[in-house]
């Protein structure tokens, strides 16, 4: 449920309140908020505001939901499309497709009107920064999104991946592939021989075209859990396919650690070197895919922006750009680990069973050292 959306007629994308300043003259008050402003204007939204991600127009104006007991906002205002059915309105390839009342307004979306986090700050004054020196605007803010839903619609597939191809790739990454050891009868005679790393070592050399499938890609608990959400919701459906955001990711990724070790502007807690495994913060990671957009995906191009951005003046206004929008690569570590795992799972002809392995891996050492003993007598 998008909190924000774009309006046609103001050319930007707008929160709930802000379209009902601009629409009705009026200032939103906790009395009569922007919903109720907007009460009367029904059918003019409906035609006039799109979805910020897919494009599609059917908005109506969802209320703010407060506690009866401790008047706390459960639910924001925001938008919700909806078809001339009744039903979803979004493109099936929509992030917000398929999204019940109850999942945050904000999962997906940037709001730098609020001053949560040291990153988030930082990258608000940079965003109003940008848009004050013309580097970029609302409507390239738009044009970015467009892009990354027209190339994500452009790569379809089926999505067929089996939540134990996830559990299996998980426990791969898991196992400590460096340790290597070749395992020979003889060592067995060793009054306290360990047949469990044993097993563990001859699993290494059994799997080497797995381990370099999966190396150098980050996969942790929250990724497989977001991996197992999104199986759930989209399997055998047609999904897009994230290995076409690669190139576009890496250089973001890349972009975000070099500014933020070499723009002396504090970012967070997270170490530049470790965005490549943890992944930059998010607001970072979404204002450095608008710079690179701007720049044509052009690396020193990108980097001479940001020089510019953060040489410029502080910005004289500061509510030009609250709300950047949409991380375009929302999700894209987990869709990444979902195609991982049935490319693994498909050059896995053994199973995708990791303790099962072990288990067997074991008692075939055993058997090759019983044999070898019955050859020694
Ligand atoms: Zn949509």
């Amino acid at each position: 449920m998008p909190a924000t959306a774009y309006s046609v007629r103001f050319a930007r994308e707008l929160d709930v309140d802000q379209l009902a300043i601009l629409m009705t003259g009026e200032n939103p008050t906790s009395g009569r908020d922007g919903a109720e402003l907007l009460s009367a204007s029904g059918e003019l939204i409906r035609t006039d505001i799109r979805c910020s991600s897919c494009g599609k127009f059917g908005a109506r104006v969802v209320r703010t939901a407060k506690s009866r007991a401790s008047k706390a906002v459960l639910r924001q205002a925001h938008f919700r499309f909806v078809d001339p059915n009744g039903g979803d309105a979004h493109h099936p390839f929509c992030e917000f497709h398929g999204d019940d009342e109850n999942r945050s307004a904000q999962a997906s979306l940037l709001d730098f009107g609020s001053e949560k986090s040291t990153e988030t700050r930082a990258v608000r004054l940079l965003v109003c920064k940008g848009i004050e020196q013309k580097l970029f605007d609302k409507r390239r803010i738009q044009e970015l999104r467009q892009w990354f839903f027209d190339l994500k619609s452009a790569s379809r597939f089926t999505l067929t991946t089996s939540p134990e191809a996830i559990s299996w790739t998980r426990a791969l990454h898991r196992h400590p592939r460096y340790q290597r050891w070749t395992f020979h009868p003889a060592q067995a005679e060793m009054p306290a021989f360990n047949w469990k790393a044993a097993a563990k070592y001859q699993f290494t050399e059994d799997h080497q075209h797995l381990f370099d499938l999966i190396k150098g890609i980050p996969i942790d608990d929250g990724i497989c859990r977001q991996a197992g959400e999104l199986l759930r919701k989209h399997y055998e459906c047609q999904v897009f396919d994230p290995t076409v955001l690669q190139r576009y990711y890496d250089g973001a990724v890349s972009l975000a650690a070099f500014v933020a070790a070499n723009g002396g502007i504090d970012f967070g807690k997270v170490r530049p070197e470790y965005y490549r495994m943890k992944g930059p913060p998010v607001a970072l990671l979404a204002l450095c895919a608008l710079v690179l957009f701007v720049s044509d995906w052009d690396m020193n191009a990108a980097i001479a922006a940001f020089s510019r951005l953060l040489l410029a003046p502080a910005p004289t206004d500061l509510t030009l750009g609250n709300v950047i929008g949409l991380n375009p690569f929302h999700e894209y570590a987990a869709w990444r680990l979902l195609i991982l795992s049935a490319q693994v799972a498909a050059k896995s002809l053994d199973g995708l069973d990791y303790d099962r392995q072990l288990v067997a891996t074991e008692a075939a050492l055993r058997e090759r050292h019983r044999r070898w003993k019955e050859q020694q007598s």
